[in-house]
């Protein structure tokens, strides 16, 4: 079964949502397969009825109507339920409406440039933390693509914990993206930092990356919501899994659907590695949402020596890819050095990985069949 093309998506709706934000309950009507107009029309009147407003429709396949506003609730589903061309009616519990689960039970498929994230390939994203020079990024890029990553990261705008460093290329950072990507075809994944740079930034990314430092960057995350671009959004190193999806929530709900959600460490008490992965966050976001999850093995660790491990259990806890910092000579890297592979390095790792993605891939397989199966009994 084919979820819908949801409407609140589109910018003609945005501002409708935003409206509706105010407001605490939200529900989620799935009509029948072959509803007809007149029983679509008929299930949107008595929604208003209750006093609530509509956020729907029209699926290619099947409808969906995302209900919200403040009323009586259980009343407004009993009635609902009983009412024709009505397949099921529930109420959405979690305060981050349109990512979590209960929202939609599939996991969400994200395009980008070509391939798709959160299907049945596990994507690698691979590159140096900062673009440099020409001849780094070139050489990148060219490594990183031959080894088999699908993306090729770099941050041409650098949110840096002291004013006295790097803080990127910026405009010429993203030149150089884009002539990488003319050469190897690699998607582009780079940071955001500001709300004003969002249709600069736009211009040259095929992902925009938030930071951990502006998970909660509410004004960048609305702005994200209408840049046309998925969105890779990193945990902040204190947030909370909640949090997380909150600010998942901003994009999604300011018009943006294609939201990816990256573990990258949180601070901890441990002081041996740079942060402590959460690696259980994987599944926990898995099970709280449909969005893609990365992984970051890099900025969890701190550490070359750990990336391949961790980038190990990524695969093994099922993530849907992950995001490796990657430097043609690590030791005279810009930003992040400690924790780049070298060239050689990362080929051994996707060397070493090539067996687990197998085994992702056939697991991915099972339980897209597993689930498929009901539908087709
Ligand atoms: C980065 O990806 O280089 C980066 C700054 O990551 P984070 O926001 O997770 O610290
Ligand atoms: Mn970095």
């Amino acid at each position: 079964m084919m979820w819908c093309r949801f409407s609140y998506y589109s910018n003609g709706l945005t501002q409708d949502l935003r409206t509706s934000l105010v407001y605490t309950e939200t529900m989620i009507i799935s009509m029948r397969q072959h509803a007809t107009r007149e029983e679509i029309d008929h299930v949107c009147e008595r929604i208003r009825e209750f006093g609530y407003k509509v956020h729907s429709i029209e699926g290619d396949e099947r409808v969906v109507i995302g209900v919200v506003g403040l009323g009586d609730v259980t009343a407004c589903l009993e009635s609902l339920e009983a009412t024709p061309g009505v397949e099921s009616a529930v109420r959405i519990s979690a305060p981050y409406k349109f990512v979590s689960r209960e929202f939609k039970k599939e996991p969400s498929v994200i395009r980008l440039d070509g391939m798709a994230i959160g299907g049945d390939e596990f994507i690698v994203m691979a590159g140096p933390c900062a673009v440099e020079n020409e001849r780094q990024i070139m050489e990148t890029a060219e490594a990183v693509a031959e080894a088999g990553a699908r993306a090729l990261r770099g941050g041409a705008f650098k949110p840096r914990t002291s004013p006295y460093d790097f803080q990127g290329l910026e405009l010429e950072g993203l030149r150089l993206l884009r002539k990488a990507k003319e050469r190897t075809g690699l998607a582009i994944v780079t940071e955001i930092m500001s709300d004003r740079d969002v249709e600069l930034v736009a211009e040259y990314a095929d992902c925009m990356q938030v930071g951990a430092r502006n998970m909660q960057n509410f004004a960048l995350l609305k702005s994200l919501g209408g840049c046309g671009r998925p969105v890779l959004l990193k945990r902040g190193m204190s947030s909370t899994i909640k949090e997380l999806l909150m600010s998942a929530e901003y994009v999604v709900a300011h018009g943006n659907p294609n939201v990816i959600l990256c573990e990258r460490g949180i601070r901890t008490f441990e002081t041996v590695t740079r942060n402590t992965c959460d690696i259980a966050a994987v599944p926990v976001l898995h099970e709280m949402s449909h969005l893609p999850v990365v992984l970051d093995p890099s900025h969890a660790t701190g550490k070359r020596s750990l990336v391949p491990a961790l980038a190990r259990a990524g695969v093994a806890i099922g993530a849907d890819g992950v995001i490796v910092e990657v430097h043609p000579c690590p030791e005279k890297a810009a930003s992040d050095g400690a924790q780049s592979l070298t060239l050689d390095g990362f080929r051994q790792m996707m060397r070493e990985l090539a067996p687990y993605i197998r085994l992702w891939r056939e697991t991915r397989a099972a339980l897209a069949a597993a689930s498929a199966a009901p539908a087709a009994a």
